[in-house]
């Protein structure tokens, strides 16, 4: 499943951040999820739910933020409503998706001893 595997890296880089600061255990895990990265957040929170058991996630909640896609123009920077054609009103510029495409592993809160 591809969301079992997202979190599966997330958490793993959770492991990471917390080998690394010494924590003895994580209280809240954070993570945007843009809306066209292709993850269902429920699906998330489900494999989640799952995968966390006897890891240092094991009583760390999963807060996931939806981020919505939203596009610029290449050529000008210029911001570009998300319509069909995807080009720049100002100056008929090809879009580039700016957000809306990322799995960010955002805020770990963790406890030091
Ligand atoms: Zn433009």
């Amino acid at each position: 499943v591809h969301e079992y595997s997202i979190v599966q890296a997330l958490v793993e880089q959770v492991e990471t951040a917390a080998a690394a600061r010494g924590a003895s255990a994580v209280h809240r895990v954070r993570v945007s999820i843009g809306a066209l990265a292709g993850i269902d957040p429920e699906l998330l929170r489900t494999a989640y739910d799952l995968f966390r058991v006897r890891t240092i996630c094991e009583r760390a909640p999963l807060d996931i933020t939806e981020v919505p896609a939203r596009w610029v123009c290449r050529l000008c920077g210029g911001p570009i409503a998300a319509t069909a054609t995807l080009t720049c009103a100002a100056c008929g510029g090809p879009g580039r998706l700016a957000a809306g495409d990322e799995i960010l592993l955002d805020q770990v809160e963790l406890e030091v001893a």
